[in-house]
């Protein structure tokens, strides 16, 4: 049968491209492509291979040695997922959030459409770990973090950035109004009962909004020092609630 028999249909073109290539200069080549085995399972294959040729530099044959790579791969594509995640919540993280905010930001100076963040940081947490243990504290900040992404829009993102402390990044938001809205939805949807490995507990939690502004020349941190303040003024004024930075 042809050698690319089994190759995947968006693998074949690359795989004869480079092998054609390395007919015509003479060295060996490596290639990462997907094959079915025989039981039509779909393989992650290395390839290494050299063309031969005979004393009047005509093509022979060619020698492939492949190898089923399948494992490595999904170890790579796991490390390169955790790179971006948070590994309790399985929400991104401080990094991902990072270049998020970088092409929201774009957006924001290109088309003046409206950006704001919003840090959060659950109230007391200190005394849940205390009461109840580490394990339903981890099930709490995961909690949390589920009840966050049922409250944002699809293109928001929240991030998880370190122990009790989340970020939201709302990009295309019309006014300051909008942010204040996801933010009491977020309240609401933390009054909801919670009931983590049969204890019932109450959660709540601290909102800083901060919005960017076009007649400021802003920075990430900036706008994360604002909402910062914010959440530290929420904190300051009772907890369970939301302030918004103004200038
Ligand atoms: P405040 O209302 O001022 O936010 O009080 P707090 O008790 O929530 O205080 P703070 O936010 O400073 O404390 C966060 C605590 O979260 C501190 C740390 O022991 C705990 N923590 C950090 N990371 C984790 C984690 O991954 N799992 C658990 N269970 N606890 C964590
Ligand atoms: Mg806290």
């Amino acid at each position: 049968k042809d050698f690319i028999h089994n190759v995947h249909s968006t693998d074949q073109e690359r795989i004869l491209e480079i092998v054609k290539k390395s007919i015509h200069s003479g060295e060996a080549f490596t290639i990462e492509f997907r094959q079915k085995n025989a039981n039509e399972e779909l393989l992650w294959c290395e390839s290494i291979g050299k063309p031969v040729f005979n004393h009047k530099n005509e093509l022979q044959h060619l020698v492939i040695l492949t190898r089923d790579i399948t494992l490595r791969k999904e170890y790579e594509s796991k490390l390169k997922y955790f790179a971006y995640h948070d590994a309790l919540t399985e929400l991104p993280n401080r990094l991902l959030f990072n270049k998020r905010f970088a092409s929201a930001k774009k957006q924001f100076l290109n088309k003046n459409n409206g950006l704001a963040i919003v840090i959060l940081d659950i109230d007391h947490f200190k005394e849940i770990n205390d009461t109840y243990g580490h394990d339903i504290g981890d099930a709490v900040i995961k909690e949390f973090g589920i009840r966050i992404q049922q409250s944002i829009r699809n293109h928001d993102t929240v991030a998880r950035l370190g122990g009790d402390e989340f970020i939201i990044l709302l990009p295309n938001i019309q006014n300051i109004e909008n942010a204040v809205e996801i933010a009491k939805r977020i309240k609401l949807k933390m009054q909801q009962p919670w009931r983590i490995k049969g204890q019932k507990l109450t959660v709540t939690t601290s909102m800083g909004i901060a919005m960017a502004t076009l007649s400021q020349k802003f920075t990430k941190s900036d706008l994360i020092k604002n909402a910062d303040i914010a959440l530290y003024e929420a904190k300051n004024s009772g907890r369970d609630n939301y302030k918004l930075y103004i200038d």
